[in-house]
């Protein structure tokens, strides 16, 4: 397990390795978003929190459409997905108070893209000496303390986009 968090996108963990099908296709499509830890959706993507997260507050922008590459969104899903990036740079900043935010795609198995066929950008809140806590938070799993308080926390500040 790749401990180093200079490059967070490096290597991925999310929820659904052993799913079938594809697991962003498939939480867009089941509308359960609480149960999927999915705290917004744009016209055309969503805002999920990484399940096996690098850190607090770990969350993925992703696009409805099942497509692999930056190049291949349309200009308004790439508009739209930096706009969700900038609301969540200002919620995360606002709600979970960290020092720096990471923000980053992985684009193929080579750049560590766990799910290489479904873009999604991830966005992880960093605090100084924050790379003490990895190896506990490596083993977050779903339904943690962390996860749900963190999601409830976000939430409200989602909430207010709608
Ligand atoms: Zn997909």
């Amino acid at each position: 397990m790749n401990k180093s968090i200079y490059a967070p996108w490096r290597t991925e963990f999310i929820l659904g390795q052993r799913e079938r099908g594809c697991v962003f296709c498939t939480r867009y499509r089941r509308k359960t978003d609480r149960a999927d830890y999915i705290l917004y959706r744009g016209k055309k993507n969503y805002i999920i929190m990484n399940l096996y997260p690098y850190n607090s507050g770990h969350l993925m922008v992703v696009c409805n459409r099942h497509i692999a590459t930056l190049a291949g969104l349309t200009p308004a899903e790439r508009a739209e997905m930096m706009e969700l990036a900038a609301q969540s740079e200002v919620i995360l900043k606002k709600r979970l108070k960290p020092q720096g935010i990471n923000m980053g795609f992985n684009l193929g198995s080579a750049a560590g893209a766990g799910i290489k066929d479904h873009l999604h950008l991830h966005i992880v809140p960093r605090w100084v000496g924050d790379t003490n806590f990895l190896p506990a938070l490596f083993d977050t799993r779903v339904n943690s303390v962390d996860l749900v308080t963190t999601y409830e926390n976000l939430l409200v500040g989602f909430s207010k986009l709608r």
